[in-house]
């Protein structure tokens, strides 16, 4: 009970005439309402600073989501760009090197080879691409 409330429920019980006492009383609801109106501004501020928190951490871990995704999506396009090419340049490639390896004439662990390589500008195009084996590719990759 704060200093008011028992100074006010003294007057109350202490009132000399009925009037006084009513006065009293009433100076004593009001003292309590504002008391419940300060509990409740109280209350709800806090409640309100709280959503603003949780919003605020759901939001940056919904951005770092972004985020995230956003590279993975990148890196994926760009292996999907970079390794895709087209089954009728495959088609082509093969016919064209007769299945076999360019280097070796193996026929065995056949790829499909960039002979400018994508990230320095190479076109998927069956002019830019080879049939080599796994071995004659790994030995290429090596040396440039
Ligand atoms: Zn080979």
């Amino acid at each position: 009970m704060s200093i008011t409330e028992s100074a006010l429920r003294y007057n109350i019980k202490n009132a000399r005439t009925e009037k006084r006492r009513i006065d009293a009383e009433n100076l004593l609801a009001r003292h309590l309402n504002i008391d419940q109106e300060l509990d409740q501004w109280c209350q709800e501020r806090n409640t309100k600073y709280a959503q603003k928190q949780q919003a605020r951490k759901a939001k940056r871990a919904q951005k770092k989501r972004e985020r995230k995704a956003n590279v993975l999506l990148s890196v994926q396009e760009e292996e999907k760009q970079s390794r895709y090419i087209p089954k009728s340049v495959q088609r082509e490639v093969h016919r064209r090197d007769q299945g076999k390896c360019v280097e070796c004439d193996s026929k065995v662990k056949l790829e499909f080879d960039h002979i400018l390589p994508f990230s320095k500008g190479g076109s998927n195009t069956a002019r830019n691409i080879q049939l080599l084996c796994e071995y004659c590719n790994r030995s290429k990759g090596a040396t440039i």
